[in-house]
């Protein structure tokens, strides 16, 4: 393991309109519908991606589940997903899914793209042809590509970014305290504990990730860094790339 590693950030921008027209706005086409639980009384669903189009088989109705009722009671929610599951990529069919996940493609609306390679348009960044290409010929890992559609659904140039680590589980939610949970519908609420944040702060201020939050990955996101972070191999295929979008800077490893 090297002793440092590159971070891409988007870039601090206050105007919100210069922001929108930047990056557009970037949401997935189709989603497992959220849940209304009688249990806890709450109604919730999760930002999480599926690394998969919606099967075809099953896109017609979930799209009409997803118009008609985007949250649904835990039952009917139970029987959708149990039946949708079966159309699933293999890999995918015995893996929990959370209320209100999204499919693949992730649909991009924006008026005028520039000429860069990275896109902050909301939950995960999109990245020109350009860029897929370098990670692809070079098999990095940690990736996984979707090519984005525009506001008609056509396809585009364009790649969703999907970082297949998973530091809010892996790290955040062990470092911080379950205060609530349902049973019923596995919805859960976390606290931070006493200077979790001011650790973390502290961190970003420096510069330093420790390495025991560092994933078997060369790419990835982090519970305490904006953005994601690269190993030095992949610094150097992509550095020469247009990031006039982003901030990068260098993060030392600590033990
Ligand atoms: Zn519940």
């Amino acid at each position: 393991m090297s002793d440092s590693l590159w971070q891409f950030h988007e870039k601090a921008i206050v105007d919100d309109h210069k922001r929108q027209s930047l990056n557009g706005n970037a949401d997935c086409l189709f989603y497992i519908p959220g849940v209304d639980c009688p249990h806890c009384g709450r109604s919730f669903g999760s930002t999480s991606q599926f690394a998969f189009n919606c099967p075809e088989s099953i896109l017609e109705e979930v799209r009409n589940v997803d118009r008609k009722t985007p949250c649904c009671n835990l039952e009917q929610w139970q029987e959708y997903v149990n039946r949708w599951k079966k159309a699933f990529p293999s890999e995918w069919k015995n893996l929990a899914i959370e209320p209100g996940t999204g499919f693949q493609p992730y649909q991009w609306a924006i008026r005028k793209i520039r000429e860069t390679d990275l896109f902050w348009p909301g939950s995960t960044p999109i990245i020109s042809e350009r860029l897929q290409r370098v990670l692809l010929k070079n098999k990095v890992t940690g990736a996984s590509l979707h090519q984005v559609v525009d506001k008609k659904a056509n396809p585009l140039c364009y790649y969703n970014l999907l970082l297949l680590n998973d530091p809010r589980t892996d790290f955040w939610k062990k470092e911080s305290l379950l205060v609530d949970h349902c049973e019923h519908c596995g919805y859960e609420q976390y606290r931070q504990v006493k200077g979790q944040q001011k650790g973390y702060n502290q961190l970003v201020r420096k510069g330093e990730i420790p390495r025991k939050y560092i994933p078997e990955y060369e790419m990835f996101t982090s519970h305490i860094f904006n953005g994601f972070i690269v190993t030095p191999r992949v610094y150097d295929l992509i550095k020469n790339l247009d990031f006039a979008n982003c901030e990068v800077r260098e993060l030392t490893v600590i033990d």
